[in-house]
């Protein structure tokens, strides 16, 4: 298995086409099989002999790819789709090739500098200072998660030396868009209590609403809050919260301010929006995924700290084994979120950067804005559906009038089943409704004009 033979070239070249193909070709939308479907189809695929790799490549090529959803299709609107560059996707089979550990400077110091370059001018729009700097992680889950470690342990560090107890309960302050990977960071991993502030009409967390809520809590819950979370970008309305007055608040209390911009960060890169993340050159910690709006393969979240010293505080693991990695003054990726063996998953994204300049990245995402802006004027013309949130950025929420939950399961169904286009329904205050999450630059305002025909 480990020699490299005439059949290891031919598994090898045969792979290669397949992926040449993929990224020529404009991939079908493709469909999800049941369990017993794919039973069927692929029956047992893991025996003493093994099936050959001939064999293996024909039931990925015909038979399970075919039943993975093509997230980059220009009528995937759902969810948040990916869009990668040609040079980024191609980019990943090399790193998948070259057995890279981007854990520790010691192994993986080319991997790392250039990663860090990558960074650097995520941190260079956001306005943070030049000390700036972190690791490119998972996904926004971990990304959110171990920001919030780092900022809990500081406030755990800053209480005990200047001797101020720590609080009963610690908390942070979240509101109802909030993402998901927050609340469960929050309640599930790190039992922390949620202060749910309400958000205003299109659910962006204020300055304002803060205070009015900090009012309302009792001293050991005020006490106990360490950090406030602003998102840059909601998932389901691609909303931004005011981070200039959370900001402002956060400073007031000595809080942490941590920004979720895992959707909505690359809107930093587009002159035409970059008003609404006033106040981002504030926060603690930022993180922005370039698997949703900058065009790189899953999975990839760029995680960066205002002061990475105490994100290392937190997150250095300790052992004997691990000491001739744990070099003062080295910058080590695993020292900055929770994790240790890591890919260097942030290399195609910072590939495609250097290949094509960062004023390509600010051109397709401005692109994907001007879709957006037709794609609401197209929906404000029509008189069969209606926007329900002022778009901020590259979602569209809107309700198709006289429409139940039912019609909209139905219209998605129909709309997959053929291959057409993948919509799926969502709420917005209990309302049953969809949405379109535009990030791909070859979704064209006829493609959405198309969907909202099906709707008639
Ligand atoms: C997608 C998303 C996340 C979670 O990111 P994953 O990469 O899916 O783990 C967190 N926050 C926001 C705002 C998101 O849009």
């Amino acid at each position: 298995m480990h020699t490299f033979t005439e059949s290891s070239a031919e598994t090898a070249r045969a792979l290669a086409d397949l992926c040449l193909d993929r990224l020529q070709m404009q991939a079908p939308l493709d469909l999800s099989l049941t369990p017993a479907q794919l039973r069927d189809a692929a029956g047992e695929t893991v025996t003493a002999a093994g099936i050959g790799s001939a064999e293996a490549l024909r039931l990925w090529e015909h038979v399970l790819a075919p039943a993975c959803l093509s997230v980059d299709h220009p009528r995937y609107l759902s969810f948040i789709p990916g869009a990668p560059t040609k040079a980024a996707a191609a980019f990943d089979m090399l790193v998948g090739a070259s057995s890279v550990y981007a854990g520790s400077w010691l192994e993986g110091s080319g991997a790392v500098y250039a990663e860090n370059q990558a960074l650097r001018w995520i941190a260079e729009l956001a306005g943070l200072p030049a000390e700036a700097g972190g690791v490119f992680v998972q996904g926004g889950t971990v990304g959110n998660l171990s920001a919030l470690v780092a900022a809990r342990a500081t406030a755990r560090h800053q209480r005990d030396v200047t001797g101020r107890p720590r609080p009963g309960r610690w908390a942070v302050v979240v509101t109802e868009e909030t993402h998901s990977s927050v609340k469960h960071a929050l309640s599930e991993v790190m039992d922390v209590e949620t202060i749910l502030v309400a958000g205003d009409y299109r659910g962006r967390l204020t300055g304002a609403a803060i205070r009015q809520r900090l009012a309302e809590l009792d001293p050991a819950q005020r006490d106990g809050i360490f950090a406030v979370v602003a998102t840059a970008g909601s998932t389901n309305l691609g909303v931004v919260d005011d981070i200039a007055g959370i900001a402002s608040v956060a400073q007031e209390h000595g809080w942490w301010l941590h920004v979720d911009g895992a959707y909505g960060g690359a809107g930093l890169a587009a002159p035409s929006i970059r008003s609404l993340y006033a106040g981002i050159e504030h926060a603690d910690s930022f993180i922005v995924d370039p698997h949703k709006w900058l065009f790189s393969p899953f999975d990839s979240c760029a995680l960066l700290y205002r002061d990475p010293v105490l994100a290392r505080a937190a997150h250095t693991q300790r052992a004997g084994y691990l000491d001739p990695v744990t070099v003062e003054g080295e910058w080590n990726p695993s020292d900055f979120s929770v994790q240790l063996t890591r890919r260097a998953r942030g290399l195609p994204f910072w590939f495609s950067l250097a290949v094509h300049g960062t004023e390509a990245y600010t051109t397709a995402i401005e692109l994907t804005l001007d879709v957006t802006r037709a794609g609401r004027m197209l929906i404000d013309a029509a008189e069969h559906v209606q926007m329900l949130v002022e778009p901020d950025l590259s979602v569209l929420v809107f309700e198709r009038l006289g429409w139940g939950a039912a019609d909209y399961s139905e219209w998605t169904a129909r709309l997959l089943d053929s291959g057409f286009a993948f919509v799926t329904p969502t709420t917005h205050r209990g309302q049953v409704c969809t949405r379109f999450a535009i990030v791909n630059p070859q979704t064209t305002a006829d493609d959405l004009a198309a969907i909202l025909d099906t709707m008639r």
